[in-house]
């Protein structure tokens, strides 16, 4: 079985009957409801719910004002240069082994990260050279883990869209990109979340929200059963964490999304300052509580 991924689309979106959007965000910024301007979000993912954890005004100006800011993001392009990589090789290695062709060598591999980086803002950093040698050493890495394990990869960025019900009256979308699923010979699914950066230990694949909603998503939305493992891929050490979620604990995390769908849409979206959430957020420039 093959999924076809639908990249373009995104899952939802929050009505809005403004288009000014930094008109929407100052009355936010101080202090003013969201709701003001916009209704109350019907869609959610894992990293809009971990922006509202991190805090609910960051979460409101992102995910409800919608606000674009120009920070340079070498970090978040480099991964999706990566991803971007990763999944034409898998998907070609598919394509042409279903036409009885030979599949991607290191040199596709390499090409089509090059494709990517060409795309991306990397080339323009000033650090570029830099980026250059972890890309070589995650690329190898990557190519050494591909070919010595056979494996059939069936999607890449493939989407999926759970229905959450709130009350009789409400429901709401949670809604997410899988980066790869395997087919492993029990006939069961993998699920794979590629990771550039640090890497984390095996505990992060066993706590990982992320990973519940992906595992989620598979079994209640792709109708493709409980996956067996799903695993974190720490591409630049060669390195993967891998854990079990079983039927009970992906109904506690339906359960568990359902209550904070609730919260987000009940919000007073208050700041909550830190240096962790202000050291990333986009807005601390408009924040007057914004922590150094
Ligand atoms: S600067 Fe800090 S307190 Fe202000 S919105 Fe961003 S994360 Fe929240």
């Amino acid at each position: 079985m093959v999924i076809d991924a639908m990249a373009d689309e995104r899952v939802g979106a929050p009505l809005r009957t403004v288009t000014d959007a930094q008109q929407m965000a100052e009355h936010v910024a101080a202090g003013g409801s969201p709701f003001d301007y916009v209704a109350a979000p019907d869609w959610f993912s894992y990293s809009s719910f971990d922006t509202f954890e991190r805090c609910p005004r960051q979460y409101a100006l992102r995910y409800l004002c919608r606000l674009q800011t120009e920070r340079p993001r070498p970090a978040a392009d480099f991964g999706s240069a990566a991803h971007a990589a990763f999944q034409s090789f898998t998907r070609q290695r598919r394509e042409r082994l279903a036409r009885a062709e030979q599949p991607p060598d290191k040199a596709d591999l390499d090409r089509y990260f090059e494709l990517a980086w060409a795309s991306s803002s990397l080339p323009g950093e000033v650090d570029a050279e830099a980026w250059r040698e972890r890309a070589g050493s995650m690329l190898d890495r990557f190519w050494e883990t591909e070919s010595s394990t056979a494996v059939e990869t069936i999607g890449e960025e493939t989407r999926f869209r759970l229905r959450l019900k709130l009350d009789p009256n409400t429901s709401v979308a949670v809604g997410g990109f899988i980066d790869r699923i395997d087919r492993l010979p029990s006939g069961a699914v993998e699920l794979i979340d590629y990771k550039t950066g640090a890497a984390s230990s095996a505990q992060s694949a066993e706590s990982s929200l992320q990973l519940s909603i992906y595992a989620l998503g598979c079994r209640d939305a792709l109708g493709l059963g409980r996956p067996e493992r799903v695993t974190l891929d720490f591409v630049e050490h060669g390195l993967r964490v891998s854990a079990e979620r079983s039927d009970g604990a992906l109904d506690n995390v339906s359960d568990g999304l359902t209550l904070r769908a609730r919260e987000v849409r009940g919000s007073g979206f208050a700041p909550t300052p830190s240096s962790r959430a202000c050291g990333w957020c986009d807005f601390s420039a408009m924040c007057a509580v914004a922590e150094a």
